[in-house]
């Protein structure tokens, strides 16, 4: 017999409100206005620049549930739209979290989207533009036809990404843009404050830290200090780690394996101890 599973229960909203999310730009009020025309929206920034804590915040702020995919690239179309699995002897339909985010009006958030193959990102094609609906051909042909509310946002990193793996115009012409880079330092010290509760000098001194890496031109630096490296040191601090301890930890480690690439961070890291 084959029995079909839609979706699961949406998920709760926060009791205390959406999570904290800090605007680095117009990036709220773009994201509500696309949310409220049904137009799909492509996050543009660097590795830990907020796109993921930007689209929990929306989505409670938005009382939608959230189903948040974070693509790679052994990722299949049936991975976002679902599958016929066996259950005891039953085949069970399950949908897949694009599916599930379709039926019930919810946000389905595909995080660093170029890194899915190009199957699975031609499955999102008929939800993005005018029609808003899905094809299951796997369920006999079914077509879903997005409830409201439903709203697909993608992210991806143009600087990390090789040009190859960029996406297809035909998709980015579906979508509407928004660009997140790293906040002010101004911005970025109110953040750190309500991440983690460290004030003071430390905190200065971090967001100090963090604007001299990213000033840094070096070849081996694939990516540079995130907002979240920040908040990772900041949090190692307030445990009771040395500024240079918890900097090197969160922020030079994870940054580059080169060994003299990594002293020359620890040194830099030292100065600002
Ligand atoms: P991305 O998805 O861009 O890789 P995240 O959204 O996961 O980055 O952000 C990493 C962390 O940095 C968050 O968990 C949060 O602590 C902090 N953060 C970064 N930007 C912001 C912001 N604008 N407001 C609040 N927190 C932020």
């Amino acid at each position: 017999m084959i029995t079909q599973s839609t979706a699961r229960e949406p998920v709760p909203l926060e009791a205390d409100g959406p999570p904290f999310y800090l605007p680095v730009g117009n990036e709220v009020e773009v994201f509500e206005a696309a949310w409220r025309r049904g137009l799909p929206l492509m996050l543009k920034g660097p590795t830990g620049c907020g796109k993921t804590r930007l689209v929990e915040h929306m989505a409670s702020r938005l009382g939608r549930p959230l189903f948040t995919v974070s693509c790679h690239e052994d990722m299949t179309a049936s991975d976002l739209l679902g599958r016929f699995l066996l259950s005891g002897g039953d085949t069970t339909w399950v949908d897949g979290p694009l599916t599930q985010a379709a039926r019930v009006g919810g946000i389905c958030y595909l995080d660093e989207v170029v890194e899915a193959r190009p199957d699975a990102v031609v499955a999102i094609h008929s939800l993005a533009d005018h029609r808003r609906e899905l094809n299951l051909e796997r369920l006999g042909g079914t077509t879903i036809q997005a409830a409201p509310g439903f709203q697909l946002v993608v992210s991806y990193n143009p600087g990390y990404q090789s040009v190859l793996k960029d996406m297809k115009p035909s998709t980015r012409q579906r979508m509407v843009a928004v660009e997140l880079g790293f906040p002010t330092a101004d911005r970025e010290r109110e953040i750190l404050e309500r991440e983690t509760d460290l004030r003071g000098r430390p905190a200065d001194e971090l967001i100090r830290l963090g604007q001299a890496v990213r000033r840094l031109d070096h070849p081996g630096l694939r990516e540079v200090a995130s907002t979240r490296t920040l908040v990772a040191a900041a949090l190692l601090v307030t445990e009771g780690l040395s500024f240079t301890d918890a900097a090197t930890a969160a922020v030079a480690g994870p940054l580059s394996d080169d060994p003299e690439l990594r002293n020359g961070l620890i040194a830099m890291i030292r100065a600002f101890d």
